[in-house]
């Protein structure tokens, strides 16, 4: 059984200081023109670590004029691709060089690992710039047959304003994901930041000026959902809003695009993907890919493999094992070395994931290692298996977002398929076999927009992202992403014979 008794000790002090707390808008940092700022905490304690501007709509009308001017009159828009494309290595240069202040801040605001900041995600990151910033020249129509004497050609243009709301568990690759494509195509950028993580964006912002990025063409406003979100997702003047969160706001995202000038929407929504260990799988290599599926990131991820089904055959051997690794796993500080689990964001997804853990219990899953807190203090909680899971729990078809493992059993292929696809949900889908053609009728059986055999979690910048169902609209990352900022102008005109 998992300790209860296991000690947080006082925090490590981040080896960084806050150096932004304003809004970013048309290339310096201002107040919030109501003046209000509200504090962003440290989930290892929920001390504050800063206070921060907090814009609402005023500042988001701000923001938005100044993304429309940098669009309308220029430079962005207009400068060579080239040059776009320099500007964006220049930032991911100096991302890199400061690589360890940004992990530092990133681990700092939301409660992850400091070696998964510094090792993975900034390094991540740079690489997301850096292949975005190759797509910006190479960006380009076609030159189209047509039935008559005419020579036809599309332009590949900008959409414009991009309007993007990004969330709190991977703020800093969020970033990359939107901010990458849009600028490369040239569009100019609002960007509104989950208010439990606003400090990051702030600090890479910055460095995105001092890479030479043109006033007004990236404004970054801190601030809440339904007020500085809403009105980003209702302006007039946005032509294109970017959403990552919960399928609940994204609906609202939705209709407020619809209501207002039906800007082109994408999302990128909840998920309940399943992680299907088949009876021929390496029942080791199995719990170690389960176990990170599910538990990376504190459980905060939108693909989290949460409804890991495993073959009757290797069950038990399966439950076993999955218990011990859970138990094993190391849960403290997150700046500390060798710390696998830090803090869950904040005192809401805390409260939130003891509340499923509870549900679990009291719909009769089997609790085999953890559900409470970790410590004493802070948002940690220990990471928690449940066995004898049924389809209709609440906890096989709710979005947890935290460490808690649900393990399902089943008796055949067709079975396993049924059920994975019985949700309405279809981000993800992990597999693990050892036969190629079990591997192969599964990824194609599985309605999900990312099927990872006998791996999970592989994020390349060119691998595309998105949901089946309602986990979402359209896909991120890779060449994909970029339709996503671009229109296609058909150009029409006479050919005549001299
Ligand atoms: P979570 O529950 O994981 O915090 P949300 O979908 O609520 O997910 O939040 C994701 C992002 O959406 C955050 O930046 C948040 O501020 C923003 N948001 C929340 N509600 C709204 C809303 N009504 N309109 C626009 N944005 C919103």
């Amino acid at each position: 059984k998992y300790s209860t008794a296991a000690a947080i000790e006082e925090p490590i002090k981040p080896p960084v200081t806050v150096e932004h707390t304003q809004l970013l808008i048309n290339g310096i940092f201002v107040d919030a023109a109501s003046g209000k700022t509200f504090s962003t905490l440290d989930p290892r304690t929920g001390e504050v670590i800063a206070d921060v501007a907090e814009g609402d709509a005023e500042d988001i009308n701000r923001a938005v004029s100044a993304a429309r001017k940098a669009f309308d009159e220029g430079p962005w828009p207009k400068m060579t691709a080239y040059e776009r494309s320099r500007i964006l290595f220049r930032f991911a240069d100096l991302v890199e060089k400061h690589n360890d202040e940004i992990a530092a801040l990133e681990t700092w605001d939301n409660g992850k690992p400091y070696e998964q900041s510094a090792n993975i995600e900034v390094p991540m990151f740079v690489r997301l710039f850096r292949y975005y910033a190759g797509w910006a020249d190479k960006i380009h129509g076609l030159t189209v047959p047509a039935d008559g004497p005419y020579h036809v050609q599309t332009l590949h243009e900008p959409v414009g304003v991009a309007g993007q709301i990004i969330p709190w568990n991977f703020p800093l690759l969020m970033y990359a994901w939107k901010i990458g494509p849009a600028l490369a195509c040239g569009n100019t950028v609002v960007l509104k930041t989950a208010e439990q993580t606003p400090l990051s964006a702030l600090y890479v912002s910055k460095l995105m000026h001092e890479a030479g990025l043109p006033p007004g063409v990236l404004n970054v406003v801190s601030g809440f959902g339904p007020t500085a979100g809403a009105t980003l997702a209702s302006h007039m003047d946005v032509d294109k809003i970017a959403f990552t969160g919960s399928t609940e706001t994204g609906k609202i995202i939705l209709e407020l695009a619809a209501k207002s000038n039906l800007k082109k929407v994408t999302l990128e929504l909840g998920g309940k993907s399943p992680f299907i260990v088949c009876e021929d799988a390496d029942v080791d290599q199995a719990v170690e890919m389960a176990h990170f599926a599910l538990f990376f990131n504190q459980g905060q991820c939108c693909c989290a493999g949460s409804r890991t089904f495993v073959h009757e055959r290797v069950y038990d051997e399966f439950l076993e094992k999955a218990k011990a690794r859970a138990v094993q796993r190391s849960v403290g500080d997150p700046f500390k070395g060798g710390i696998e689990q830090g803090p869950q964001v904040d005192s809401e997804q805390f409260e939130k994931i003891l509340r499923y853990i509870r549900a679990g219990v009291d719909s009769g899953a089997t609790l085999e290692t953890g559900g409470e807190r970790h410590g004493t203090k802070g948002y940690y909680i220990q990471p928690t298996v449940f066995s004898n899971v049924q389809d209709d729990m609440l906890i096989a078809k709710d979005e947890i977002f935290g460490p808690v493992q649900s393990i399902l059993k089943y008796k055949d292929l067709n079975e396993a398929i049924h059920r994975s696809n019985a949700s309405r949900f279809g981000l993800a889908a992990g597999v693990f076999t050892q036969n190629i053609d079990t591997a192969n009728a599964l990824a194609r059986a599985l309605r999900v927009g990312t099927v990872w055999i006998n791996c999970f979690d592989i994020f390349d910048a060119a691998i595309p992202f998105g949901g089946y169902k309602m986990s979402g609209m359209g896909r991120e990352k890779g060449v994909y992403s970029l339709s996503n900022y671009l229109q296609v102008k058909a150009v029409v005109t006479p050919l005549k014979n001299p």
